[in-house]
């Protein structure tokens, strides 16, 4: 537990939060500024910062966490579709620094747009990044 972690205080229970699923791991809530109707966020209750702190363990059952409240979406709210996303540190978009997945039941007429515009790129632009990743393995 992080002490000014905000969604520490929701898995706490010293902050207010709709929670909606929880297990040993995990705690599933309603993000207050709902992307769609249903938006919901899953958290490890162990703090961890982002993707690159939290551990394969906690990483696993968040998302797996993630998909059941996603099941229970289908059932209940029978969205046409989910967006699972994780934002990791400010350029991504991260504004809460306690390790979350977004549930985001998605429907035919919802305002989403992808974020960004498909435009291709030129191939050997493309193969030169895959290089540079690749160096990495081992
Ligand atoms: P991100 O920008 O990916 O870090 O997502 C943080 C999310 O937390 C945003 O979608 C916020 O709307 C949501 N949020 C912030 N404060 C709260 C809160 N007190 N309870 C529920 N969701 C929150
Ligand atoms: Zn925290």
């Amino acid at each position: 537990m992080s002490d000014d972690c905000l969604f520490c205080g929701i898995v706490a229970g010293d902050v207010p939060g709709q929670i909606v699923d929880s297990d040993d791991h995990t705690v599933a809530f309603m993000d207050i500024n709902p992307a769609t109707r249903g938006h919901a966020l899953v958290v490890p209750r162990e703090h961890a910062t982002d993707l690159m702190e939290i551990s394969d363990k906690d990483l696993e059952r968040t998302i797996v966490a993630a998909r059941r409240l996603a099941r229970r979406m289908e059932t209940t709210l029978e969205p046409d579709g989910f967006n699972i996303l994780n934002a990791c540190r400010p350029a991504a978009w991260q504004t809460v620094f306690h390790y979350h997945v977004h549930v985001i039941p998605r429907y035919d007429d919802d305002p989403l747009k992808l974020p960004w515009i498909p435009r291709g790129a030129d191939e050997d632009a493309i193969a030169a990044v895959a290089d540079q990743i690749r160096e990495g393995e081992g």
